[in-house]
């Protein structure tokens, strides 16, 4: 089923969550696992991050330096058929902009169709680690709305050969990402908002948001979304903290506030497990509250943990 219509029908908030591939080399039953742990809570959908290529320096025999490119994380979208297919759950992939030409997009899109997979969120994707700014593949797209409307496009029957007669459309829903917080580039939050704006008249049919930890910067969001007239679902995303060092990580990397109250909690931990604990308290505050703001659905980040989540649901679903 498309997500939009899992909104649309839901009668109280459903429960979703997100996975990442596992690293190149590591097999999926850890992922299993991950989903074991959180499958009897009933996720409308799963899903599954998308993770460009990295330039990583090897060193050769001669004590030289190569440049060689790698994809640490692959098989975003045989993943997602795995997933579909063996828990008979609705998958959502993240498809990027960043690593690909509008061809190999194509192609994914077509073997994703294929597989039965009717959901994707589209975004841009950061600029891989050592690089400051993000540049898109030569032949590929440069922002997340020009992704989308290639997804329209085919949504119509149009490929990018438009030679292909009686061509079959796809039938994909498509979600967006949006920042309560702004997003780190934007010059100021009216910039960002018209851009996702752009983003939702262009054809997206809900919005997942960056992370936050103060539930006011969501509802702020969301009331300026309203007021320039986005009117899809907007889906809170949140990732409980894990580790002592979240605290200082997570506003550098996401450009997003650790509030006072919470970081005083952290700083009296002792511990990383102390802090997972208060992670765990503070989400399922978070969560309780967004629930009586009457949020669509709750999203959580898992990045490869799931017992913590699996603690938050028992709270809330
Ligand atoms: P865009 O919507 O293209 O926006 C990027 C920036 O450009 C913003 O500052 C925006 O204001 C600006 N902008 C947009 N349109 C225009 C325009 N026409 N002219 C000028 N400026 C413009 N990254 C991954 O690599 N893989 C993932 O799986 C992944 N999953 C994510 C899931 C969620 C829910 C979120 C919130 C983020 C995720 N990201 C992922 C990170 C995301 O790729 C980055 O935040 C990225 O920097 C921006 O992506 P976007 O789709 O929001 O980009």
């Amino acid at each position: 089923m498309k997500v939009i219509e899992r909104l649309n029908q839901a009668e109280k908030p459903l429960f979703t969550f997100e996975l990442l591939p596992p690293p190149k080399g590591a097999d999926i039953t850890k992922l299993y696992d991950s989903i074991g742990k959180l499958i009897e809570f009933n996720p409308a959908y799963v899903n599954i991050t998308y993770h460009q290529q990295e330039e990583v320096f090897k060193k050769r025999p001669d004590g030289l330096l190569e440049k060689q490119i790698v994809r640490k994380r692959p098989g975003t979208v045989a993943i997602s058929a795995a997933i579909k297919y063996k828990y008979g759950v609705d998958v959502v992939p993240h498809i990027i902009c960043g690593g690909f030409t509008k061809e190999e997009t194509e192609n994914a899109l077509i073997d994703l169709n294929f597989l039965g997979i009717k959901n994707l969120l589209v975004l841009r994707g950061d600029p891989p680690k050592n690089q400051r700014y993000f540049t898109p593949e030569t032949g590929g797209h440069q922002y997340a709305i020009d992704l989308l409307k290639q997804i329209v496009n085919l949504n119509e029957g149009r490929y990018l050969d438009e030679t292909i007669q009686n061509s079959s459309a796809t039938d994909f829903c498509v979600g967006v990402a949006g920042y309560p917080e702004k997003h780190i580039e934007a010059p100021n939050m009216k910039t960002d908002l018209q851009h996702l704006k752009e983003k939702v008249d262009a054809g997206a049919d809900y919005v997942v948001t960056q992370m936050f930890f103060d539930n006011q910067k969501y509802f702020d969001f969301v009331e300026n979304c309203r007021n320039i007239g986005i009117e899809v679902p907007i889906i809170p995303g949140m990732k409980p903290i894990t580790t002592l060092s979240d605290v200082k990580l997570l506003p550098k990397v996401f450009s997003i506030d650790i509030p006072e109250d919470l970081s005083c909690e952290l700083d009296k931990c002792k511990t990383n497990e102390d802090a997972w604990q208060v992670g765990i308290e503070w989400s399922v505050k978070q969560s309780k509250q967004l629930v009586e703001f009457g949020v669509p659905s709750l999203h959580y980040y898992t990045i490869g943990r799931a017992d913590n989540i699996r603690e938050i649901a028992k709270n809330i679903f």
